[in-house]
Formats: structure tokens, C-alpha cells, sequence
């Protein structure tokens, strides 16, 4: 009963004017298409936006589609770009395929949360969003997308679409943290754990058809901007077929040292060991995300045991190509035409990537205590404290400080206690994993695995 309430005061409360006017431009159905049902016109002001999410909600059956499990190859399946019209509108179908029923289930899955959480401002934001980016979506089911222009209204929704969920993390990060009376910690974070992990691939599918439709635009209109369609000559959407984690380590270290110096007067060095030059395929921003959370951990615990001049210490081990080659093995189709400025001598050979990497981050920080280690891995578990006279501990109020910070997009050394589970998220989405290694008294070890794309032709 009471989720009958809160789907029902949940409904009433999507199209009230949050999203208003933007909403409207974007819900313009594109050329040639129709609603499947009339608008409905019970409401006083007709430029109110109405959606036959009202009507009939779709929100149940589309939830119920099986759910696609995507792979790094599914990406590369549609070639290198610039991609050939045809494949362009093929990625633009697969992305459209994918994207109702997942956002669907997102809805469903904040529909079944308790009343008092669901109705939670900031918890509401995040579902009308939710509710707000499917109604976008919803006029194009039924149809396909059979020409340039569709694809290029298409990729404007997408565009809109990432953008709208942008700041998730810390607006879901504040609702559940405002609520922490009424659920319990452990459905926190089964709920976080579901609907980021889902939030990841949503994303992604989004913003890599987003890429694709850019590196490819020069090829259909010569006068495109090139700032709009960088030559990267290793990228095949979002993911970078030679990507190269050392580069990437040491980017992100300095911008936590940054952090650090800010937050402590002092910058810990890092050392880059084992085989730096190993590169992969794989999603730069993904890696980038996850390197910086467990970095601020090693600097935060190195510089907090005053072990500052204790470098900490990084491994890289690539993993050797599969003996299965029908496993791992994903062909590209080579580009479809002359490739103009992406001359063919710039991309990397990818037949030397191996099929993943494994990192090891090693600090002198003093490791984590036994009584500790059993909520790392907890949404909002944190030891770090701004206020000394409070005593750390998961949810504290503290927490609210770090949040106003990631909201206005700052980011502090430590705080919301989402690093370790969400890099854990993001690594485990291609099928890598962490592990955390604690020798109390001493320091911590903390490996990072990851698979990419082991063969692209
Ligand atoms: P946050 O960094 O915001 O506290 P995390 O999820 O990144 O959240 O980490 C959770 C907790 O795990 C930290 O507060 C800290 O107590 C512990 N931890 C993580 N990494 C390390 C490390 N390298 N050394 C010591 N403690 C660590
Ligand atoms: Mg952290």
C-alpha cells in the first residue's frame, strides 16, 4: 500500500514546472512522427507540458524488458570513425534501443523506495529527471532513425539527456543522507550500488554515440567545426583503443597533490614501477575517475600518518593477450572512406594492446584497522572529519560540508565516502575488480584490475 501512495504522490509531482520550458523545446517528436497518444488537456495552462507518461504509464512494461549487458565490444562494433552514414544510423538505433528500458528501471527501482525517501527533495530531483529524460525518449519508440537529420535531433536529446544527470551523485549523496532515519544503511547502498552501476552504463552509452556522431560529422559536412570534432585518431567513441594508464596516473596525481597541498601544506611524490609504457583499450574517463579516488586515499592516509616523504609507490602489470582469441577478440571494420587528416600511421598498433591492465597502489599511510575495514566498501562510510572536535564515523553531518563542495563542483581530499564502492562500480563494469590489501601499522595496497577491448582490426 504504501508504494501505491508513493508511486501515486510520485506521479502528481512529475510534470509540475521543474523541468517547464526546457522540457518542451526538447519534447518537440521528431519530423514525421506522432504521439502515440493525444495530450492530455486537464490542465488549466496549456502550455503546460504533458506527457503520456500520465496516460498510460509505460514505466512498468518497459522495466520489464531484459536488460542488455554491454561490453567494450558492443562499442567498437560499429567501426573507427569518421563512420559511414549507415553506421552512424546503426549506432544511433542500437543507442535508442538500449536507452527506454533502462531508464525505465530506474524509475521503478526510486518507485519502490520507501514513501518518506522517494518524497525526499533532492531523492524527487533525481526521479524527475529520471521521469523527464524518458518522456525525450519516449517519441521515438516506434520509429526508426532512417536519416542524418533524426540522427542529429537524436544526438541533441542524448546531449540534453547527459546533461540533465550530471550532478547525481552529490543530490543523491545529500536525499540519503537527509533521510538516514528512515532506511537503513545496507538498503542505501544496495539501492546506490544498483542504480549507479546502471547510471555508468547509461552514461556511457549516451556520451559514446555523442562521440561517435562528432568525430564522424566532418566526413557528412566538410564545414564542421573542427573544434567540435577532435582528431584523436586512437578513439573509437569514448574509448580509447591505446590508452596508456601511466599518463593517466600521473595527470590525476597531480591534481590530487594539488588537493592535498591545499588541504595539508604538503604534496606526497608518487613512483611509477613495473611496465609504464603498457597501453589499452579502454574508457579514459572511467580510469581517470578511478585513479583519482584511490590516489586521494593513498595521499590522504600517507600525508595523515606523516609519512610525506614515504612516495607512494604504483605498479603497472599488463596482462598477456588471451590464448582464446575467439574470446576477447572484437574486429573493427576499417573506416569506411578516405580518412583525410586521421592519417592511418597515427593510430597505434593496436595488435600489441593487451587485453588489460593491473595496477597496484602502494602507500605507507598506515592501513586500515580491523574495525573499519568491514564498511569501506559502504556508500557514505568515511573516516575523515573537517570538524576535530566530531568524531568520525559513517553519516555524519559532516558530510554535508564535502557535498556542498562536490555540488558546486569542487572536490575535497576525502568525505562523501563513494570513492573505494563506486571505483569499484566503474571497474567491475567491464568485468576488472579492486581489491584493498590493509597491513595495519603500515599501509595499504590496493589493486586495480581492469579488461579492455583485446584485439580491434
Ligand atoms: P572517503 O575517502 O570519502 O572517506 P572512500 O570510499 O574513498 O571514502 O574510503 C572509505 C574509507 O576507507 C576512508 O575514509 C578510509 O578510512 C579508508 N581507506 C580507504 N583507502 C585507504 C588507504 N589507502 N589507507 C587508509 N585508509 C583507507
Ligand atoms: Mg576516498
Amino acid at each position: 500500500r504504501l508504494h501505491n501512495i508513493s508511486r501515486n504522490f510520485v506521479l502528481q509531482t512529475v510534470y509540475q514546472p521543474y523541468h517547464g520550458r526546457r522540457a518542451e523545446s526538447t519534447l518537440k517528436s521528431p519530423r514525421g512522427s506522432h504521439h502515440h497518444h493525444p495530450p492530455h488537456h486537464h490542465s488549466k495552462d496549456p502550455s503546460r507540458l504533458v506527457s503520456h507518461l500520465e496516460t498510460s504509464d509505460v514505466v512498468p512494461s518497459l522495466a520489464k524488458q531484459p536488460i542488455h549487458r554491454l561490453s567494450l565490444a558492443d562499442l567498437v562494433k560499429h567501426g573507427r570513425p569518421p563512420l559511414s552514414e549507415d553506421a552512424l544510423l546503426a549506432s544511433a538505433r542500437f543507442t535508442l534501443s538500449l536507452l527506454p528500458s533502462r531508464l525505465a528501471r530506474r524509475i521503478q527501482a526510486l518507485r519502490n523506495l520507501p514513501f518518506i525517501v522517494v518524497s525526499n527533495p533532492n531523492i524527487n530531483k533525481i526521479y524527475n529527471n529520471y521521469q523527464h529524460s524518458l518522456s525525450t525518449l519516449l517519441p521515438w519508440q516506434g520509429r526508426t532513425i532512417s536519416n542524418l537529420e533524426d540522427e542529429i535531433r537524436f544526438t541533441e536529446i542524448l546531449t540534453e539527456l547527459v546533461q540533465t544527470h550530471t550532478d547525481t551523485i552529490p543530490i543523491l549523496a545529500r536525499g540519503f543522507l537527509e533521510c538516514r532515519k528512515y532506511i537503513n544503511p545496507s538498503d542505501v547502498t544496495t539501492f546506490l550500488d544498483q542504480h549507479l552501476r546502471a547510471r555508468i552504463g547509461t552514461r556511457l552509452i549516451a556520451e559514446h554515440h555523442i562521440a561517435l556522431h562528432y568525430s564522424s560529422a566532418a566526413h557528412f559536412n566538410p564545414a564542421a567545426s573542427p573544434t567540435r570534432c577532435p582528431e584523436h585518431p586512437n578513439y573509437i567513441g569514448v574509448i580509447d583503443t591505446a590508452l596508456r594508464p601511466a599518463s593517466t596516473i600521473d595527470s590525476c596525481g597531480g591534481f590530487v597533490a594539488e588537493i592535498c597541498e591545499l588541504k595539508y601544506g604538503v604534496r606526497p611524490e608518487w613512483i611509477i614501477d613495473g611496465e609504464p609504457d603498457t597501453t589499452f583499450a579502454f574508457v579514459p574517463t572511467h580510469l581517470e575517475y578511478i585513479v583519482t579516488e584511490l590516489l586521494k586515499n593513498a595521499f590522504r592516509a600517507t600525508v595523515e600518518n606523516g609519512m610525506n616523504k614515504s612516495p607512494i609507490i604504483i605498479t603497472i602489470a599488463p596482462e598477456p593477450p588471451s590464448q582464446d582469441p575467439a574470446v576477447d577478440a572484437v574486429t573493427v571494420p576499417p573506416p569506411s572512406q578516405d580518412m583525410g587528416a586521421f592519417t592511418k600511421d597515427a593510430i597505434a598498433p593496436l595488435d600489441d594492446n593487451a587485453p588489460g591492465v593491473t595496477i597496484r597502489i602502494r602507500d605507507r599511510g598506515g592501513g586500515i584497522s580491523q574495525d573499519v575495514l568491514p564498511h569501506i566498501w559502504s556508500y557514505s562510510f568515511t573516516t575523515f572529519s573537517e570538524n576535530d572536535d566530531e568524531p568520525p564515523g559513517a553519516w555524519s553531518d559532516d558530510a554535508l560540508s564535502v557535498i556542498s563542495a562536490a555540488s558546486s563542483g569542487s572536490s575535497s581530499i576525502a568525505g562523501l565516502g563513494y570513492g573505494l564502492p563506486l571505483s569499484r562500480a566503474y571497474a567491475e563494469y567491464f568485468g576488472g575488480g579492486i581489491a584493498v590489501q590493509s597491513l595495519h601499522g603500515w599501509g595499504t595496497d590496493v589493486y586495480l584490475r581492469l579488461k579492455g577491448v583485446a584485439k580491434i582490426e
